[in-house]
């Protein structure tokens, strides 16, 4: 066959044999050392947000700042249907319910529906009023009495995970009109938006993941950087972050004794990671500008074909274009997702469908959506095509040609 050309692969130009070696010379391989909290500083640093503490996984930067947001158990979080399954997971975790809410074209959660779940299917209790006191609620759930409270069928609706999906950026001027009129806690899942920013309106400046209250990143392999596994958590308030850093460590009180005053959680990062990190976070720049350049190649070559577009990213962000969608046209490519895959495989080229749908998944099939419709219409018609930061133009050129000459032949009409 030759020719391989995969979706996405981690890019180790740079310093990371160096660091990681230097950190196995100094015998600092685990959750302590200086590269953790030097990863943390350039993080911070380039995000332009006050702290970030370092964890193990994006999911568990999710999950602590679940915890940290005060979820519990028979509390209702918002999430998306259309995305990778860890940014539900946490949910479970802590025994909280999910809903799932539709998305618009960004692939991200969409604000008019979420609006709608509220104004309509939620009761909504103002600070001070005598139903909004700290009366326990019928679920289990608990009180948060400043700020008033959202119920969903007695639930307290406590939070809404808000995927930033591929890199492009969610409505976050609606999103957080939204939380403060109804007093929500918003998790950014910026796994996959590391770099990504507002231009314009609001938020102008403001980067992904530090808008809402808290904010999760994730530096698994096939993101736009990596420490093998890794992630990382941001909050608006640095003394959350503090304190999720300690939940991180076990939660150990005393430098000199083993105390510990609340449970604590293993999620912190290596030292070994984090000396990847630091090299991987002196080339995001560089990265984030090949994988611009690459989706523009993407772009010029998909721009008159007729079977599949190249989706967009939001308009009034510069985004980090971490994965590439095309959007197949189905009245005239009615051919398997496998199938399209399989074939590509053929030609030496990795893509991949997007996700299925997590309220279709077994441990979500009985949980409640809230008018699904644009999640499972682009279920059957995305299709990810390589976006490594190595690939070459004569590469992407090979790949939308191939692309294009599968869809054409699989077309009817
Ligand atoms: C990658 C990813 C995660 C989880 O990150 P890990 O580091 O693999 O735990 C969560 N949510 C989304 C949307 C992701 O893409």
């Amino acid at each position: 066959m030759g020719k391989f050309i995969p979706l996405s692969v981690p890019n180790f130009e740079g310093n990371e044999r160096k660091y990681v070696d230097d950190a196995i010379d100094q015998g600092w391989v685990s959750t302590g050392g200086a590269y953790i909290t030097e990863l943390e500083k350039k993080l911070a640093e380039f995000l332009q947000t006050q702290n970030v503490a370092a964890c193990q996984s994006g999911t568990s930067a999710l999950h602590l700042s679940l915890v940290e947001a005060g979820v519990k158990p028979g509390d209702t979080v918002l999430v998306p249907p259309l995305t990778f399954i860890a940014a539900v997971n946490p949910v479970k975790y802590q025994f909280a319910t999910p809903v799932f809410i539709d998305c618009d074209d960004s692939f991200c959660l969409d604000p008019v529906k979420l609006r709608r779940f509220c104004e309509e299917e939620c009761s909504f209790e103002p600070a001070g009023s005598p139903a909004g006191g700290s009366e326990e609620s019928p679920a289990g759930g608990s009180e948060e009495p400043a700020g008033g409270l959202l119920r969903h069928n007695g639930s307290v609706v406590k939070a809404i995970v808000v995927v930033h999906v591929f890199g492009n950026m969610a409505d976050m001027e609606a999103i957080m009109d939204i939380a403060a009129q109804y007093n929500l806690k918003v998790i950014e899942d910026a796994t996959e938006a590391l770099g990504t920013k507002y231009t314009t309106g609001r938020y102008a400046g403001k980067y992904a993941g530090t808008i809402g209250d808290f904010g999760a990143y994730s530096f698994n392999g096939n993101k736009i950087i990596t420490t093998g596994g890794g992630g990382a958590v941001t909050a608006r308030d640095p003394k959350v972050v503090d304190h999720i850093r300690f939940l991180s460590t076990q939660a150990k009180t005393d430098p000199h004794y083993y105390i510990h005053d609340e449970v604590g959680y293993n999620y912190r990062m290596t030292n070994l990671q984090a000396a990847l990190g630091v090299a991987q976070m002196e080339e995001l720049p560089e990265f984030i500008r090949r994988k611009q350049r690459n989706f523009e190649q993407y772009r010029e070559e998909f721009q008159s074909f007729d079977l599949a577009k190249l989706v967009p990213f939001r308009e009034g962000i510069e985004s980090n274009k971490w994965f590439y969608s095309l959007d197949i046209d189905r009245s005239r490519v009615t051919a398997s997702m496998r199938e399209i895959i399989t074939s590509l495989q053929e030609e030496g080229i990795q893509t991949r469908a997007i996700w299925g749908l997590i309220n279709e998944q077994r441990p979500y099939e009985n949980e409640e959506t809230y008018k699904l419709e644009k999640a499972p219409y682009y279920a059957e018609r995305i299709l990810n095509i390589p976006s490594s930061t190595q690939i070459t133009p004569e590469e992407i050129t090979y790949v939308a040609d191939k692309v294009k000459q599968l869809l054409r032949s699989l077309a009817n009409g």
